[in-house]
Parts: C-alpha cells; sequence; structure tokens
C-alpha cells in the first residue's frame, strides 16, 4: 500500500528552506514555538471538528502536546493527537507556501544587504514549520487525519525535495521529529536534548497554550506549561512578555506587538477580548486576499480565524482573540454577520481599538503612534468611506504631511489650531508625491498668505476628502479645484484690462480646456490649470483608468 514519492518543494519553499538552513536568524530556540503553535492549532482544530461532525471517528479523549527528546540519537519530537494531515494535505501545506506576499517578501530579502534588516524581515514574514530547519538537518513528519485509516510518512533535508509515503498503523495526530545539528551537539546553548533547556523554552514562549505540553523524564511525566488562557486571567497577574509571546502565536509573527489591548464585558452578554496592534503592516494589507485577523472563542472554544464579523474591514490588521460566553459553538460565519450580540461586541472593539491609537497620539513619545501610522495609515483612512459612525474618532487619528514643516506630520487638530485669523477652510493639494505638490503652481497664493495646505499623496486620499465634508466645522477644500478665491478677489477693472487676451486664449486653446479666467491665485507663475469643483482629478483619473473604467 505504500507508494513512495520524492516530491520537490515549490520554488518559494524552497527559497524559505534554503534560508532557514543557513541560517542567519540569531534565535534558534523560536522553532519550538513554532512547533507548539502548530500542535496547539490541531487541538483546536479538531475539538472543533469533532463538535460539529459527530460521525468523524476521532478521538478527543485526551488531547494534548507531548515533547520527547534523545540525546542518544540527537533527536527532538513534537507530537500531538489533534487533526492530523492527510496526503494531500501533506502535499498542500508542508511542500508549499500559501501565504500571500510571499514572493514580495523573497524580493525584498534579496534585496536586502545587512543581516539585521534581514533578520527583521524574516520576523515579520513568520516562518512557521520550516523553521525546523534551523536546528535540524533532517524532518520526519508523521501524520494521520483524524477519522482516516491512512498515514503519512514525509521526510525532508529541507534541500528542495522531500519524500512523502503511505504507511499504515499511525495514531491520529502528528508527530515532528527533528534530527538536530551535528555542528550544534558541542554547543550548550543549542543543546536541545536536555530536557531542563526544552522546558524553559516552552515556559519563556508557550507558558499559555490551553492544552498540556507534557515531558516525561524516567518514570514521570510532567505538564510543562500553565495552561491558563491569557485574555481570562486578570491584566495585573500576566507579564508583557507573555502577552508578546501570545501574540506571536496568534498572529504567526516573530515580532512583538506595538500595543496590547484589552477588554471584558461582564453582565448579561460576557466577553473577552485580547487584541494587538502589530508593529508592522502583514504583507497582503492591499491584497485582494487579505484577511481580518481576530480569531473568535467560545467559551475557550476556538471557533474561528479570521472571523470578519469581528472587526471592519479598515482595522483588518488588528490581531488577537474575542471570548464570547453565550454563543452556540455552532454558530457559522453567515449567522455571526447578523447576530446582534457580535454586533455589539464589534461597535465596541472599534471604538476601543480607535481610542487606544488616540492615547497613544498623546503620549509623549511619538514612536509608537508614529510606526502605527506609517504602517497602517493607509488602511485607517479606508475606514472615513466606510464607518460613518466613527468617522470623527478616525479623523482625530489620522496625521498628514502638510506644507507647514516638510519633516512632520500634522493631525487635524494641530492644522485647525495654527489656521490663520480669516481662513475658513482646511485646504489640501492632492498629486501623486509630495515633491509634485510642492511644485504646483496652485499652492503659490495659498503660501503667500501663509495658509498652510495639507499634502495627500495616497490614493485614498482622493476618496476621501470628497466623501468627507468636515473636521469641527471647517469644510476641506482642495487648492486646485474650482473658485477658491482668497479675498483679494480681482477687480472690475483687473477684468477689463485683460478680456482681449482672455478671449484670445478661451478661443485658441477651446481644444484644452474650457475655460480661461482671470484669477488672484497665482504671485509668480503666469498661469496655472485648475479642474472644476465637481472634475475627478487627475490621479484618480489614473486609478480609474488602471481598473478599467
Ligand atoms: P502557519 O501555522 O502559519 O499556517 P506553518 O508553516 O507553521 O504555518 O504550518 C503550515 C500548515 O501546516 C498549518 O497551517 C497547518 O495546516 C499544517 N500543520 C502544521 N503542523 C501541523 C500539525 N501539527 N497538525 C496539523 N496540521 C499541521
Ligand atoms: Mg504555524
Amino acid at each position: 500500500t505504500t507508494s513512495a514519492e520524492t516530491l520537490e518543494f515549490q520554488s518559494e519553499a524552497r527559497q524559505l528552506l534554503q534560508l532557514m538552513i543557513h541560517s542567519i536568524y540569531s534565535n534558534k530556540d523560536t522553532f519550538l514555538r513554532e512547533l507548539v503553535s502548530n500542535a496547539s492549532d490541531a487541538l483546536d482544530k479538531l475539538r472543533l471538528e469533532a463538535f460539529r461532525d459527530k460521525e468523524l471517528q476521532a478521538d478527543t479523549d485526551d488531547l494534548h502536546i507531548e515533547i520527547d527528546t534523545d540525546p542518544e540519537k540527537r533527536t527532538l519530537t513534537v507530537r500531538d493527537n489533534g487533526i492530523g494531515m492527510s496526503r494531500d494535505d501533506v502535499v498542500a501545506l508542508i511542500g508549499t507556501i500559501a501565504k500571500s506576499g510571499t514572493a514580495e517578501f523573497l524580493k525584498k530579502l534579496k534585496e536586502t544587504k545587512d543581516s539585521a534588516a534581514s533578520q527583521d524581515l524574516i520576523g515579520q514574514f513568520g516562518i512557521g514549520f520550516y523553521a525546523s530547519f534551523m536546528v535540524a538537518d533532517k524532518v520526519t513528519l508523521l501524520t494521520r487525519r483524524a477519522g482516516s485509516d491512512e498515514g503519512v510518512r514525509w521526510e525532508s533535508e529541507g534541500e528542495g525535495t522531500y519524500t512523502i509515503e503511505t504507511v499504515p498503523d499511525l495514531p491520529q495526530g502528528t508527530s515532528v521529529v527533528l534530527h538536530l545539528k551535528p555542528e550544534d551537539a558541542e554547543d550548550q546553548l543549542f543543546d536541545y536534548t536536555s530536557a531542563t533547556k526544552i522546558k524553559q523554552i516552552v515556559k519563556k514562549y508557550s507558558d499559555f497554550i490551553t492544552w498540556p505540553i507534557r515531558m516525561t523524564e524516567g518514570e514521570e511525566t510532567t505538564t510543562v506549561n500553565s495552561m491558563k488562557a491569557l485574555w481570562a486571567r486578570s491584566s495585573s497577574d500576566v507579564t508583557e512578555d507573555e502577552y508578546n509571546e501570545f501574540y506571536k502565536h496568534v498572529a504567526h509573527d516573530w515580532n512583538d506587538p506595538l500595543e496590547t489591548i484589552r477588554l471584558q464585558a461582564e453582565g448579561t452578554f460576557e466577553y473577552q477580548a485580547l487584541l494587538f496592534l502589530p508593529g508592522h503592516a502583514p504583507l497582503d494589507l492591499f491584497m485582494r486576499e487579505r484577511k481580518r485577523g481576530v480569531q473568535l472563542y467560545v467559551k475557550r472554544v476556538f471557533i474561528m480565524d479570521d472571523c470578519e464579523a469581528l472587526m471592519p474591514e479598515y482595522l483588518r490588521f488588528v490581531k488577537g482573540v474575542v471570548d464570547a460566553q453565550d454563543l452556540s459553538l455552532n454558530v457559522s460565519r453567515e449567522i455571526l454577520q447578523q447576530d446582534r450580540q457580535i454586533q455589539l461586541i464589534r461597535r465596541r472593539l472599534v471604538k476601543k481599538v480607535l481610542s487606544t491609537v488616540k492615547t497613544m497620539m498623546a503620549d509623549e513619545n511619538p514612536y509608537k503612534y508614529e510606526t502605527f501610522w506609517k504602517e497602517f495609515g493607509r488602511a485607517v483612512k479606508e475606514g472615513l468611506l466606510d464607518d460613518h459612525e466613527n468617522r470623527t474618532a478616525i479623523l482625530d487619528i489620522c496625521s498628514f504631511a502638510s506644507t507647514n514643516d516638510p519633516e512632520k506630520a500634522t493631525s487635524l487638530r494641530e492644522y485647525v489650531e495654527r489656521m490663520k485669523d480669516g481662513q475658513e477652510h482646511i485646504y489640501y493639494l492632492t498629486g501623486e508625491s509630495r515633491q509634485s505638490i510642492e511644485n504646483s503652481p496652485h499652492l503659490e497664493a495659498f503660501q503667500a498668505k501663509g495658509y498652510e495646505v495639507l499634502v495627500l499623496t495616497d490614493p485614498i486620499d482622493e476618496m476621501w476628502v470628497d466623501a468627507v465634508a468636515g473636521y469641527e466645522e471647517k469644510q476641506f477644500q482642495s487648492v486646485a479645484k474650482g473658485e477658491v478665491e482668497l479675498d483679494s478677489d480681482t477687480t472690475d477693472e483687473q477684468k477689463e484690462e485683460f478680456s482681449g487676451l482672455l478671449t484670445w486664449l478661451t478661443t485658441t486653446l477651446s481644444e484644452q480646456v474650457k475655460e480661461v479666467r482671470l484669477s488672484s491665485r497665482l504671485t509668480t507663475s503666469p498661469a496655472c490649470i485648475v479642474g472644476d469643483t465637481n472634475d475627478v482629478t487627475p490621479t484618480l483619473e489614473k486609478m480609474y483608468r488602471a481598473m478599467g473604467q
């Protein structure tokens, strides 16, 4: 019944493996966190599937994770009795990298020359199972899908190919056997056959895993982790390190989060939320198949990843967990979208995220907010179009480049505080780059009067400025559109004086322009082109054309 095959890794996977084998990543211990994280996910999935599918022939009696070390053979094994994988699963999940943004990541990595920067990039990408190859020169994976009779044996040295075959009599779930690199044998730091070392690593990175992680030494089996769901513990008991490690598990990120947000609701509808703002944007933030990052639990039982009902699209980068006490374990995505309680949770989460960012903004140390805005600002601004209820709260946390200080972005509040006497509007100019905006003749008169102009260069800016009426009763007004007149209007005499020229220009340019007008908006340039108040701007026009409209 066995049909052993040697298959090639998909090319992205091969490149990632090369990276891991010749690893420049300094913290090798993280491989264990990845394996335990996968084992925990596999147990979550099995519990849920067994609950939903009563026909499933699965053993759910003693769900746990086991770690074994063998100093003699120099192996380390991580075993779970979770959902397991079929042969096709193994080929698809282990033989390829399905993560969107992988190609971009590899490209960036190739272009990155210094090693600290490439480590940072690897950390951002988060390399799961393949992290095994930081410490092992051969990995054997044995697995059987719950409910199936057919076991699978997979083995690879990480060098481009793997073997896969069907084997009988495997226990349900997955074992990953690492054949540890001989060159690490002498190094205490990398002694992954030492039970003490393994316990330390588990404590440090995986303590919050809610399944027992067991180790056997001699006759005695102990559970190494405390198993408490972090979000159910009182926040004063949980250390920042614990939150950070939990974040890495839920977000599949290797770096610390920028901010941790906790929320607890008691009473008739009880729930806990533990949310994180990541320190960097995922590579797929603007890709079509992007996902939302919050997991749903019901009474500590994992229900689903990427729960879109809990976070609006524009906050898709928020990661974390929501544990609701009163939902049915049978809820589906469709039901959730309609569920009143979920809608209430979502409203509260959104407000909490926005207010957290506002607090970050008020902090003396601008680093956190600035990082947040640099990474996620473009996504957040989508909320100005989508989320009417929170429009003001979103405007409050926005910042924009402006002519006030080329080095420093401004909030709208700061802009309004600086407005000159007699200035009625919040002026802005959209364009492709700061430079093209600064060179624009449209700015001249505004600068001459000392009026500040927001410099908007994101494509999304073109859209929200049309949709959002204003901020603190001040309207947004493009300096490139319509008859923006600054108080010193042209006089009748001037109109008279130039009427001949204007008529001549209008006739000569009739193919190119609608109208030629005398204006006070220029100081040094002789002429400029303006759009009608309701025209689409050149950038938008380009966007529409690119979208084929
Ligand atoms: P990620 O966990 O971010 O999806 P990994 O590289 O860690 O990426 O794992 C890839 C996939 O392989 C997982 O999503 C999962 O479907 C599968 N997998 C890995 N380990 C296990 C396991 N112990 N049991 C079942 N499936 C697993
Ligand atoms: Mg993983």
